[in-house]
């Protein structure tokens, strides 16, 4: 079971006292994450951040990577990385086996959910000039729908199914990655840029203070059916004053952050990390301004579809929450 966890591991042999030898190994554990302008980034470095501290005790050295919700579930999958952050209806999708386009694999009953983390609306900025004011008018212009392998992406094709639009009712469906679609946007590559992302979020304060621009509602009667239909998805808005150029609230339909493992991620390493978080909760919500309003009995309970992994199970029944 440790093979699959540990990506590299380093064995040091301490001889103590009169010839005793001790093997003390440690133990390499990656966390996919997102664009480095994202908040996904954030989450995983900070939740880095607070195991690495404890190190000496555990021997857990935690590092994490770029990737997206889809990509990172399916990394979780293949053994390329140990847990991730996934969109809430990605984790649905890939435990139940709903998305096969995005989960070929068929349903992955191996996914476990170890908490939530940050609300994240769809969030749709586009350029003052552009002539769009509202989400319908997104049709027929230069849209950065994100990268493939990206949680945002693919719900954005999901809304895009229920608004019955097309790649092709676009004047262009770019592809780029959420680090590099502010700049696409202010250097009129694009009239409009889309993304699924907890606020504030780097991505969106770069897109709207590098140029005149504006974020855009969509609370239409798609975005009300998906939140209807689906319990990972709900109503939502992100608040006005939050970014330049939307003083109102913006009203949209979102999902929630949340990190997973699989049965392949040892209980202990999931049981130390869950610790490393909970253990030090204030200080882990003063690492991002989304994470201000995070409450524990919501983390463990909140947006979660595939069951709660064993080692954070037993942190939870510890404390008294389970
Ligand atoms: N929700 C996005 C995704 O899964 C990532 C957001 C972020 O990087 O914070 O692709």
């Amino acid at each position: 079971m440790l093979k699959r966890l540990v990506s590299a591991s380093c064995v040091s042999a301490i001889l103590i006292g009169a010839g005793v030898t001790v093997a003390s190994a440690e133990t390499f554990v990656t966390i996919g994450t997102g664009g480095q302008t994202g908040v996904y980034y954030q989450v995983g470095g900070a939740i880095c951040r607070l195991v690495n501290k404890g190190t000496k005790d555990h021997d857990i050295k935690c590092t994490h990577t770029t990737g997206g919700s889809v990509a990172n579930i399916n990394g979780i999958r293949n053994g390329d990385i140990n847990m991730g952050v996934a969109q809430s209806d990605w984790q649905y999708h890939a435990y139940n086996g709903t998305a096969p386009d995005k989960f070929p694999e068929g349903a992955y009953e191996d996914l476990r959910a170890v908490f939530s983390v940050h609300p994240e609306p769809m969030t749709v900025v586009a350029r003052a000039d552009s002539g769009i004011d509202s989400i319908d008018d997104l049709k027929g212009k230069r849209v950065n729908v994100g990268n493939p392998g990206s949680g945002a992406r693919a719900t954005f094709e999901v809304y895009m199914k229920e608004m019955g639009w097309e790649m092709s009712d676009f004047a262009l469906a770019s592809e780029l990655k959420s680090a590099e679609q502010a700049a696409a946007l202010c250097d009129d590559k694009v009239d409009a840029i889309v993304f699924t992302v907890g606020h504030p979020a780097g991505t969106i304060k770069e897109a709207t203070t590098s140029c005149e621009s504006k974020l855009i509602s969509a609370n239409n009667d798609a975005a009300k059916k998906l939140a209807e239909d689906n319990d990972f998805y709900a109503m939502t808005s992100i608040p006005g004053g939050m970014y330049r150029g939307s003083d109102e609230d913006t009203e949209t339909f979102g999902v929630g952050a949340t990190f997973v493992a699989s049965t392949d991620t040892s209980d202990e390493v999931v049981y130390e990390m869950v610790k490393a978080v909970f253990e030090n909760f204030r200080r882990f919500k003063k690492m991002h301004p989304a994470f201000a309003n995070l409450k524990e009995e919501d983390m463990i309970t909140n947006n979660l579809s595939a069951p709660l992994h064993p080692g954070a199970v037993k942190y939870y029944k510890e404390k008294g929450w389970l």
